[in-house]
């Protein structure tokens, strides 16, 4: 029989979507895009104290900026509270589970036992053992109790294959009679989480590696419910270069989807910099377009060991890990010039220098100078401040600029503005001719080329470096290169 792949992410909405979660949502929908399968997302959103709709909002708008889409829900986790609660009295009623009455003192008691003799805690089952009369005569005495799993006697185990893992096996006798339901009625994660697999017909459970402690257990949930058990895929831990878990609390906003969209990275970048964390393939590729990530994927190919994520705490030169940066840069210099429209024109309108005719009469000129300038740069944002001299007028000068190619050559002062009357006379203002012009002036004036050029781009870009000179005088274009030219005078006042 051939089952339908079902897949689920399924965040608790306590915090930002971090790219541990991101990793775990992207991972699931390239399985689910690969078999022709179905992507569930689920908002696990039972602990109503810590859950927000702020963080609900977080995470959806973060997986719709990853591309990572959904082909059912979001369900909310807390909508089925009654169906948790059902499926434990069924347990009971099946004599699966049974009330324990014990209370939080008497087993504060037993654990305290346990410690002092260096023993772990494990329930030991006082209430298993109670008679139906006994249980009662409690239960009319109106005492408060927890609902726990009969956990298999014997010496047999729990086994499954995890895809990552391989086979696991937790004997019944290592696992206590635990709590599927609190004394307030409330169930627990554990159940609510197997029953909601269950009733959205999970067929593949792919999570972070903690989800793996819990397993036997919810394996033992859905044997006892009679319900099928689904296949289980545990992704390794990310971690930082001290080998600490990333965090929200130890690594802030670093490690938030939203940081990365707030500085100028491509989601596609993202997205195939956090496929590799974690997961390889036999060619030790690096750039996968969306199909071809899709074609290639296989849960075989999650590795094991845990990966670092090179978060760079206090670097002012890197904001993140260096890969995705360089991720990040691949895209921007690759991808096709149209792609990367959209995201620069959103770039300059929030530096307030859009201007309509970029996508009107000027498209053309747009394009080419994305195309011109994109090569060196690292973030989308790098296109509203690198980029500003090219798409408007008041643009800053960088300090080491001006000092080292202006103000070095007092010289510079007539002969960029002699230029620049040449520049005027020009029939024509193209790469081609502004660089003949260039050379002649250079020779008439016996100077080294380089002071010429690098005061040049000073002067027209306020940068100290960026693309050809020749290219960019074309791009910037005959008046405003002039005006530029002229204007350097005041520097030297
Ligand atoms: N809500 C759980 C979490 O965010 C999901 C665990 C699971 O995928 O089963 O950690």
């Amino acid at each position: 029989m051939n089952q339908e792949v079902r897949l689920r992410f399924a965040p608790s909405p306590t915090g930002y979507l971090h790219i541990g979660g991101a990793r775990t949502a992207i991972y699931n929908w390239l399985y689910a895009r690969k078999t022709g399968g179905k992507l569930i997302l689920r908002i696990e959103d039972t602990d109503a104290e810590r859950s927000t709709e702020e963080s609900i909002q977080g995470i959806l708008d973060g997986l719709r900026w990853l591309g990572v889409t959904w082909d059912e829900g979001p369900y909310f986790q807390s909508q089925f509270g009654e169906e948790h609660r059902a499926a434990a009295r069924k347990l009971l009623e099946s004599g699966k589970a049974y009330k324990c009455f014990c209370t939080r003192e008497e087993l504060e008691k037993k654990r305290e036992i346990a410690r002092e003799q260096k023993l772990d805690f494990s329930y030991d089952g006082t209430c298993r053992k109670l008679s139906p009369a006994e249980v009662e005569a409690k239960e009319a005495a109106g005492l408060p109790y927890t609902i726990r799993l009969k956990v298999p006697e014997g010496d047999g185990a729990v086994v499954f294959e995890d895809l990552v893992y391989g086979r696991i096996e937790k004997k019944y006798a290592d696992i206590e009679d635990f709590v599927i339901c609190r004394s307030n009625g409330q169930p627990l994660y554990l159940l609510s989480n197997a029953v909601d697999d269950a009733r959205d017909r999970i067929s593949h459970v792919i999570r972070g590696q903690d989800g793996l402690a819990n397993t036997p257990k919810q394996i033992l949930i859905y044997q006892a419910l009679g319900l099928p058990v689904p296949r289980f895929a545990h992704m390794s831990l990310t971690l930082d270069p001290k080998r600490a878990k990333i965090s929200k609390r130890s690594h802030g906003e670093l490690v938030a989807v939203h940081f990365y969209r707030e500085h100028g990275f491509l989601p596609w970048a993202l997205v195939n910099f956090l496929v590799l964390l974690g997961w390889s393939n036999p060619d030790s590729r690096e750039f996968f377009s969306r199909d071809e990530l899709i074609e290639a994927f296989d849960l075989g190919g999650i590795k094991r060991a845990n990966s670092i994520f090179n978060v760079q705490k206090n670097d002012p030169k890197f904001i993140t890990d260096p890969k995705a940066i360089s991720m990040n840069a691949h895209y921007l210099r690759e991808m096709p010039v149209e792609e990367l429209e959209p995201y620069v024109v959103a770039e300059l309108k929030k530096a307030g220098i859009w201007q309509p005719e970029f996508a009107a009469e000027r498209r053309d000129w747009f394009l080419k100078t994305i195309d011109l300038i994109r090569s060196r740069y690292h973030f989308l944002t790098d296109f509203a401040t690198l980029g500003r001299p090219y798409f408007a007028d008041d643009f800053g000068i960088e300090e080491k600029a001006l000092k080292k190619n202006l103000l070095k050559y007092p010289d510079l002062k007539e002969w960029l503005p002699l230029l620049a009357d040449r520049f005027a006379a020009l029939e024509d203002f193209s790469a081609a001719e502004t660089e003949r012009v260039i050379r002649e002036v250079i020779e008439e004036l016996d100077v080294k080329a380089g002071v010429i050029i690098n005061g040049m781009r000073t002067a027209v870009t306020g940068q100290l470096k960026g693309a050809g000179m020749f290219e960019i005088l074309e791009i910037l274009g005959r008046q405003r290169v002039v005006d530029r030219l002229r204007r350097v005078v005041q520097f030297f006042t």
